[in-house]
């Protein structure tokens, strides 16, 4: 007969608590394991490894789908991906953002200046009509 069934035990401190679970690997870790980088909960073998740090931010990919779908007419959204974009890069470089989302903030920045630039001879050829 087992007694209590023990909770979940930090995959490194097996004598203490798990408060977190890494949202890259799935182990559990204690409160000194676990780290919030860029938003997401990682434990520390994962910090440890350099792809952790090669997601995108969600920011980032706002930013690309935003010029992508502004690219095929949303024209509204090109200013919206443009500003999410600066303020990524940004981010970046400031140690603040995972540095995978720069190309993808670079390529939002691409799609909306090629949308704007787009949409502005099409509207100019439309109306020279
Ligand atoms: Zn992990
Ligand atoms: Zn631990």
């Amino acid at each position: 007969m087992p007694p209590e069934a023990p909770g979940p035990r930090c995959a490194s401190h097996p004598a203490a608590d798990a408060v977190h679970t890494c949202q890259r690997c799935g182990r559990f870790a204690c409160a000194a394991c676990a780290r919030t980088e860029s938003g997401v909960v990682l434990c520390l073998a994962c910090l440890a490894r350099p792809e952790a740090r090669l997601t995108p931010s969600p920011r980032a990919k706002r930013a690309l789908a935003m010029g992508l779908v502004g690219l095929h007419g949303v024209v509204v959204l090109l200013p919206i991906a443009a500003w999410l974009a600066r303020a990524e890069l940004r981010a970046i470089e400031a140690g603040d953002a995972p540095p995978a989302g720069k190309p993808w903030a670079q390529g939002a920045l691409a799609a909306s200046i090629a949308g704007a630039l787009l949409w502005l001879v099409l509207a100019v050829v439309l109306l020279g009509e």
